[in-house]
């Protein structure tokens, strides 16, 4: 999709969190990020979209422990709604975990500490390959 001045403001933030969909984002992160790609935006435009690209099942919202605070990320097909996802410290990479060693852990869980988890709202946080090899070289 070609990326102008005319391109409506829902498309562009959809756009935009589809080429970074191994990302997540806080609506400041995304109007800093848009900004500085020379689109015009403001945030409450943000917001709205958000808003309605949730409603719409193409964004996953992560809500943070302050609650003026969560993250949108780009779902690739509906099971990121159902498997864990794995954050980068570091970079910010999201990486997704395969729906069977989701369930696997998530049955563990359940029968160890009687706790069911909510795999949507859940990011295990560390280092990726990547990154830990950054942190070795040292
Ligand atoms: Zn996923
Ligand atoms: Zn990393």
């Amino acid at each position: 999709m070609e990326k102008g001045y005319n391109t409506k403001p829902k498309e562009y933030i959809l756009s935009f969190l589809k080429n970074h969909k191994n990302k997540r984002f806080s609506v400041k992160e995304m109007y800093d990020s848009i900004i500085g790609e020379g689109y015009n935006i403001n945030l409450a435009t943000i917001y709205r979209n958000v808003n309605t690209l949730e409603n719409e099942g193409v964004l996953l919202r992560h809500q943070g422990n302050d609650t003026n605070y969560c993250t949108y990320q780009y779902v690739e097909n509906s099971d990121c709604l159902a498997h864990f996802h794995f954050e980068c410290i570091k970079c910010g990479k999201v990486s997704h975990l395969g729906a069977k060693e989701t369930n696997d852990f998530l049955r563990l869980i359940k029968n160890k500490l009687y706790f069911t988890v909510e795999p949507q709202n859940t990011y295990i946080r560390g280092l990726c390959n990547q990154c830990k090899g950054v942190f070795i070289g040292i």
